[in-house]
């Protein structure tokens, strides 16, 4: 196990070391510290927040800790500390994802445990370190919490399947810190169709849609971000507040049914709600059937579900990366990614746009590695002509205006009628 594990901090060590040792050398002759570009110094002091990590995962595995810096490269990782210190990632929602599974009521209670699991691990990682991250509750939070020199730890659920066939479950895990949820994932389950999916309910299920209710009043943002076109006109109508998609891309750039057409854009950002832009689904890859074949077979060997002891978790790497020498991946471009950003800008303006790049869940591409290539993305903002205040919006203003606007709702509908 420890070999890739403890590489990280080998090499982290070694940094120490060598910085140790310049010391001396630059306080006899000294040297001004080269001054960050502007658009890093923006990244560093703007709030930023990203919609969709999936860095959760990253805690189950054997050896991992979020306070080690990790690389792409090495154990695919994309978000930890040290990282988000380097490029200027104050936090977001951490995702609790469950693969979607049979729906039946033995697969679907072991869900339920696993998301329990999952959410309690992320309230570990806060209270294990304390001092670099706190848990957020309400949209307020998230700039003292940045004040406070601490990351943002807001929950959120990727796929709903967990609460089985009772929505008010959602009250438990409100209560664990999620404020933003899900209803389907790749799959078609009992309260969404997917996007990826046979249709069965023609939008959103009658379980779905008493899980939008039990959102609405209980202040949880209701993400349509793998839902099917239908689930997402369902929930426009229906929802008290608005609607965000976490991660999710723009249909006009790339044709794919996890992206939506400016149509569907237009009446997000009518009803007030915000697209978070991933880097998954934004461009037509395709990989070699030999590639694919691969990874099909590593998976079904370690399913995504399962928790790897050490050996496993270096058996998966040493497998991954020799797929990816001999079938190496193709691979899209911070470019494509910049171009889905900025159509949907400039469908839906600022004021609706934000960022949910799908990190540690198969987001990032060519020059856009890992969070610590976030600066880059502020830099090409400004490059385009966005002004700070336009960039503030879209690092964290917009998803946290729709966060409030779920408070409201929830704080209206507890308040009896005068
Ligand atoms: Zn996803």
């Amino acid at each position: 196990m420890l070999r890739i594990m403890q590489k990280p901090r080998l090499a982290s060590a070694a940094l120490a070391l060598v910085l140790l040792a310049a010391g001396p050398a630059t306080s006899a002759a000294p040297r001004r510290a080269a001054a960050p570009d502007p658009a890093t110094a923006l990244q560093m002091r703007l709030l930023t927040l990203d919609t969709h990590l999936d860095t959760p995962a990253s805690l189950a595995l054997p050896g991992w800790s979020i306070l080690d810096a990790h690389t792409v490269t090495g154990d695919y990782t994309q978000v930890d500390l040290p990282r988000m210190k380097r490029g200027g990632l104050d936090g977001g929602f951490w995702v609790i994802y469950t693969p979607q599974g049979p729906l039946d009521v033995e697969a679907t209670r072991k869900a339920r445990d696993f998301a329990v699991t999952r959410g309690l691990a992320i309230r570990d990682m806060v209270a294990a370190h304390s001092e670099s991250f706190a848990l957020a509750g309400k949209a307020a939070d998230a700039a003292a919490i940045k004040a406070a020199g601490k990351r943002v730890v807001y929950l959120a659920i990727e796929n709903a399947w967990p609460l089985g066939d009772d929505p008010t479950l959602l009250r438990s895990f409100y209560a664990m810190g999620v404020r933003m949820s899900g209803f389907a994932h790749f799959r078609t389950n009992q309260f969404a169709d997917s996007s990826t999916d046979k249709a069965k309910w023609d939008g959103l299920s009658p379980l779905g849609v008493q899980l939008l209710a039990e959102m609405n009043r209980l202040g949880v943002v209701p993400d349509l971000s793998h839902s099917s076109d239908r689930a997402l006109d369902d929930a426009l109508r229906l929802s008290k507040t608005p609607i965000i998609l976490t991660h999710s891309g723009c249909k006009a750039v790339f044709d794919h049914p996890r992206n939506i057409d400016d149509a569907h854009l237009k009446a997000l950002a009518a009803a007030g709600g915000v697209i978070q832009i991933n880097s998954v689904y934004v461009k037509g890859l395709k990989q070699s059937p030999e590639r694919e074949a691969a990874l099909k077979a590593l998976d079904a060997k370690y399913p995504e579900d399962k928790t790897l002891t050490a050996a496993e978790r270096q058996a998966v790497l040493a497998e991954r990366h020799s797929i990816d020498a001999k079938f190496p991946e193709v691979r899209a471009t911070f470019d494509d990614v910049m171009v889905n950003l900025l159509h949907a800008i400039k469908v839906v303006g600022v004021d609706h746009v934000g960022i949910g790049l799908d990190w540690d869940g198969g987001g990032g591409a060519v020059g856009l590695e890992d969070i610590a290539d976030l600066p880059k993305l502020t830099k090409a903002l400004l490059a385009a002509g966005y002004s700070e205040a336009d960039v503030a919006k879209i690092w964290s203003g917009n998803v946290l205006r729709v966060l409030a606007a779920a408070e409201a709702e929830a704080a209206r509908e507890a308040s009896p009628p005068a």
